[in-house]
């Protein structure tokens, strides 16, 4: 009697923790490239669109004087010395912190 009350508990308990698990597991993993896509892909298109809502980095990046010797980073939008330039891609240029 023991042993037959005992069984089906045991079942029970190990279906509900695979689904649970399994659900996690997929939470988790849309999660990961939600965040992903809005990090990368949304912040890159924003970049070319005019009528994207980049009117406070254009404002900074026009405001600040640039001087001959420095460049301003296309994804920090911070101008920075000629020395600290890391890397070009066609007409943007990528600081040291963003470009590692
Ligand atoms: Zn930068």
């Amino acid at each position: 009697m023991a042993t037959d009350y005992d069984a089906p508990r045991r079942n029970e308990a190990d279906e509900l923790g695979e689904d649970s698990l399994e659900e996690l597991k997929a939470r988790r993993a849309e999660a990961q490239s939600a965040s992903v896509d809005v990090d990368e892909t949304d912040f890159n298109e924003s970049l070319e669109l005019p009528g994207a809502d980049l009117s406070n980095e254009e404002l900074t990046v026009r405001v600040l004087p640039k001087q001959e010797d420095e460049f301003t980073c296309s994804r920090c939008f911070l101008v920075q010395h000629r020395s600290r330039l890391a890397a070009t891609k066609g007409d943007q240029l990528y600081c040291r912190d963003c470009a590692a």
